[in-house]
């Protein structure tokens, strides 16, 4: 407290000097203890709220990889959402809720019964890892309460979990391809058999990747089909009409045709994401194209991970199209880390680190996606780890991050852009600075004679517009600056 104290004296007299030009003020901290208004660039501030965008909000990853405690995930997160939606989250993603093979262990990855979200007594337990079927309906209605729409986690493309019967599509080989009310399923919905997995009667696979080999789901067969999303009782209508789900995201589409991501949204509708988990940009382009679905922008992911990270050079943000926000800005959804980026499990340390963002960049790195288009997700233990700076940046990307997008600067210690605002909305300038020196860098803004503040508070200067808006901005070492005008 003390330390805080005699900063924010020295801001006052800083302040005082230079804005209101007072002079006689002596360094007392009575002058702060007798609560008289302390000036910092926080008075000149703007109120943001008024700028709040028609389709503001941002996506929340509502878990992380071996979630603990088990059984208590839906209850941990019921108990945030109210937090989250006065941040700026519109959107949470949830777990895949059916029962896994792996029972109260499973993140939902390996899914047996997906009419089992909590209810029945299978794969050694009652409840998922994340809870009971109460515990999800209570989570979800609270979200709904604070205008937070749910989305749920759909592993569509193999089973696990099933009982061992011979395959005759294998030679007669045992599979572990049965699912019935004694063998895995014990919900009775979906019962499955050796036919509805690959190799079958229609071919001997799909053109997608065989993630599980023997337990393959193939989706052009008519029943696969009908039970996934066909039906008026299907997996997707059960989550949607019963359970209160809003919406999708589909993992791992690389196992299936996107195709059938474009046909379960076609019958059920909602928010649809895919995690195709590919850095190319023009892979990530073909699947939107195909399945008429936004998906997860792993290219600009990717990006960030290697000017940030590994080559500490933010030239290559400024190329053209080699993101897919820069290509489907609508199509884009933006994200830092998730619950595999930040997953040591099984991975060398190298590998860990080409595929992950460190926690050093990791605010230069919302600094981005958080000022950029693109629908972009924060991740729960960033959340838990940089609360105060990730609401700022939450608040200012559902307010001043509109209008076009102007690439001043994108050199290997400075990258620099300018959103143009439109209306009354005034815009901002975001400011990324990766040496280990404070930056300043001559910029034409859109305000002519305004004063600036840094609405995320790491630069304290207040630099002024000339009449055609020339001025001189400011970003720490290390970190970042958001410019907009004062009131
Ligand atoms: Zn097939
Ligand atoms: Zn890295």
């Amino acid at each position: 407290m003390k330390n805080l104290r005699n900063i924010s004296t020295k801001t006052f007299l800083l302040l005082g000097g230079m804005v209101l030009g007072l002079t006689g003020c002596t360094e007392d901290d009575n002058t702060i203890d007798q609560g008289e208004p302390v000036i910092t660039s926080q008075s000149l501030k703007m109120d943001l709220s008024q700028f709040k965008r028609d389709d503001a909000g941002v996506f929340m990853q509502a878990f992380y990889w071996n979630v603990e405690p088990r059984g208590g995930w839906y209850d941990q997160v019921t108990s945030q959402v109210e937090d989250w939606a006065n941040s700026g989250i519109n959107r949470i993603w949830l777990p895949a809720p059916g029962k896994g093979a792996s029972g109260g262990f499973s993140m939902g990855y390996d899914p047996a019964d997906y009419f089992d979200v909590g209810e029945f007594d299978q794969h050694g337990t009652v409840e998922t890892r994340f809870g009971s079927r109460a515990e999800l309906e209570t989570l979800i209605a609270t979200a709904h309460q604070n205008g937070l729409e749910v989305i749920a986690d759909i592993v569509m493309g193999h089973n696990s979990g099933g009982g061992l019967q011979a395959n005759p599509f294998r030679g007669g080989d045992e599979v572990y391809s049965l699912f019935n009310e004694v063998n895995g399923n014990a919900s009775g919905k979906f019962n499955r058999t050796n036919e509805h997995f690959h190799p079958n009667d229609i071919h001997e696979r799909d053109e997608q990747d065989l993630f599980f080999a023997e337990t393959d789901l193939c989706h052009d067969q008519q029943y696969v089909q009908d039970w996934l999303w066909g039906r008026d009782d299907s997996v997707a209508a059960f989550y949607k009409n019963t359970l209160g789900f809003d919406g999708w995201r589909f993992d791992y589409v690389k196992s299936f045709g996107a195709q059938w991501v474009k046909a379960w949204n076609d019958k059920i509708g909602g928010f649809s994401v895919g995690e195709n988990f590919d850095g190319n940009q023009q892979v990530l382009k073909d699947w939107v194209d195909a399945s008429e679905s936004p998906a997860f922008d792993f290219a600009c992911f990717y990006r960030l991970e290697e000017t940030l990270d590994r080559a500490q050079d933010l030239t290559a943000l400024g190329d053209a199209e080699n993101m897919l926000r820069k290509i489907y800005a609508d199509k884009a959804v933006t994200f830092t880390a998730n619950h595999d980026t930040e997953n040591r499990e099984g991975k060398s340390e190298e590998d860990f680190k080409n595929n992950s963002i460190s926690y050093a960049n990791k605010l230069l790195a919302y600094s981005y996606i958080l000022t950029h288009d693109g629908y972009p997700t924060v991740f729960y233990l960033d959340y838990q780890a940089f609360k105060g700076q990730l609401k700022t940046l939450i608040e200012i990307y559902n307010t001043l991050a509109v209008g076009d997008i102007e690439i001043i600067e994108a050199s290997k210690d400075e990258y620099i852009m300018k959103r143009g605002g439109n209306g009354d909305n005034p815009g901002l300038i975001l400011y990324m600075n990766i040496s280990n020196q404070t930056k300043q860098f001559d910029v034409t803004t859109n305000w002519a004679n305004k004063t600036l503040v840094d609405y995320t508070d790491n630069s304290r200067a207040t630099p002024t517009t000339d009449a055609n808006g020339n001025t001189t901005i400011y970003a720490p070492a290390g970190s970042y600056s958001i410019w907009s005008v004062t009131k």
